[in-house]
Parts: structure tokens; C-alpha cells; sequence
């Protein structure tokens, strides 16, 4: 199977068109959005061919593969964001190199942002992935921890906590699947309105190919995107 341009520009503009479509009728402008693609298995030529198109925010699940892409990317008017799970060991190799790392979910792990960002003389911005679903073998902070680990990261030097992000288990009921949405904002909005000293709640990641629509209609503000943009995943 081959990846073609006319196909990634196809489905680029359909995506647009759709987000926009979900943002207007969740009372909000289309620009309220912000489209990130998931680029995981996707060679860099097709990446930076869609960022010629618009596309201005990319994500990677991988350290090593996000690194062996790293200098080809063209970044200059793109953001590069960690969405994966990551281990503590990995994080220096990725501070600096990303605008956004998406999936803190421990303490541990804020604190290793956290002491590298400080090493290295810079601010990293994050957002705390919770486990929704409750599903075993997941990343992700439990809901109802997710207050007490912001408690505990939220004075930490050299990050800023931004939002949430998360990954609602897999199933056919689109009812369910939007009840999950519908929680995650509801755990947003009660965040918010406590006013924590350093934490925002600007930011709402949720959403992929097969629902991203009804994420932005539950209060997606982030959605991020692979194979409805770049086709099916091809491994290697
Ligand atoms: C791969 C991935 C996506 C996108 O998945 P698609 O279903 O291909 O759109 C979104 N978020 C994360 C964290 C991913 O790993």
C-alpha cells in the first residue's frame, strides 16, 4: 500500500471541514480547534507535505521515533508535541525538543519533567492524561486522583499544566463513548472554576479519527488525528 498526496489532501480538507462543522454546532468558531495530526508510522515526506497544506500541529507516541524524525520535520511553522506514554528515563531526550508533552500521569513522572526542564534552563508545557475508562493497563491518571496529582504537581518549577488529555477505551457505542467525552469536561470545568494557582484548564485534548467529531461537540478543544488524515497505519 502506498500513502498518496492527493489522498493526505483529500483528507485534510474533509477533516477541516468536519471540525468546523462540530466546533459551530458546539457554539464555537472553527479557529476555537486545534487539529493535531498523530503522525506515528508516518514517514516525513507525508507529514511535512500536510504541513505545506495547513496543518500546524503534530504529535509523536514514540521518543526513539520522534527523534530519528526529529531534523527532518519541518517545524518552522508547525508545533511538535509528545501524545505517548513515556518513561521517566526518557524524558531528557525530548525536553526542548517539544511544545507540549500530553500524557504526564504520575508524580514521578511530572517531577523528572520538571528537573530536566530546570536543567536545561527552560519551561515545558503539559497536560495530565486520565484514564477515563478505568481500564486496567493504561496510562492515565485514575479521575479520582486526578485532583490530588494536581495538587502535588501543580507548585513544581519549570512546567505549566495546560489541561487534560485523554483516550477513552474502544467501543461501537457511540452514546458511551460521548459519555466519556462529556465527563472529561465536566472534570475541566470543575477544575477550572476551583482556580488552582498554576494550573490552566485552556487546553481539552480528546478525540481521534473515528470520533473526533463528537468530542468537539462534548467540549473537545484538541483533537488529534492519524489515519483519517494519512490513511491506514503501515509498521515496519
Ligand atoms: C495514534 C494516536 C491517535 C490517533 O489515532 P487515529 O485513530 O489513527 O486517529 C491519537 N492519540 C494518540 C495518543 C495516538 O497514539
Amino acid at each position: 500500500m502506498e500513502r498518496l498526496l492527493s489522498d493526505i489532501e483529500y483528507n485534510y480538507n474533509h477533516i477541516k471541514e468536519r471540525i468546523a462543522e462540530a466546533a459551530v454546532k458546539s457554539g464555537r468558531k472553527p479557529e476555537d480547534i486545534t487539529f493535531l495530526s498523530a503522525t506515528k508510522t508516518v514517514e516525513p515526506e507525508y507529514i511535512n507535505y500536510a504541513i505545506s497544506l495547513g496543518l500546524d500541529h503534530i504529535g509523536e507516541n514514540r521518543v526513539q521515533e520522534l527523534l530519528s524524525k526529529y531534523d527532518e520535520y519541518n517545524l518552522e511553522n508547525c508545533s511538535l508535541q509528545f501524545i505517548g506514554h513515556l518513561q521517566s528515563n526518557k524524558v531528557r531526550q525530548i525536553v526542548g525538543k517539544v511544545d507540549l508533552i500530553q500524557s504526564v500521569d504520575s508524580l514521578k513522572l511530572a517531577k523528572e519533567v520538571s528537573r530536566v526542564s530546570q536543567n536545561k534552563n527552560l519551561t515545558t508545557d503539559i497536560l495530565v492524561e486520565v484514564n477515563i475508562g478505568k481500564e486496567e493497563n493504561k496510562s492515565g491518571v485514575m479521575p479520582e486522583m486526578l485532583e490530588e496529582l494536581l495538587y502535588q504537581i501543580k507548585d513544581l518549577p519549570s512546567i505549566n499544566i495546560k489541561g487534560l488529555m485523554t483516550i477513552p477505551p474502544i467501543c461501537d457505542d457511540n452514546n458511551k463513548i460521548r459519555s466519556f467525552f462529556s465527563d472529561m469536561n465536566k472534570m475541566l470545568l470543575d477544575i477550572s472554576s476551583k482556580k488552582l494557582d498554576n494550573v490552566s484548564m485552556d487546553i481539552l485534548s480528546m478525540g481521534m479519527s473515528g470520533d473526533y467529531y463528537e468530542a468537539i461537540l462534548e467540549g473537545a478543544n484538541m483533537v488529534r488525528i492519524g489515519s483519517a488524515l494519512f490513511g491506514k497505519r503501515i509498521y515496519k
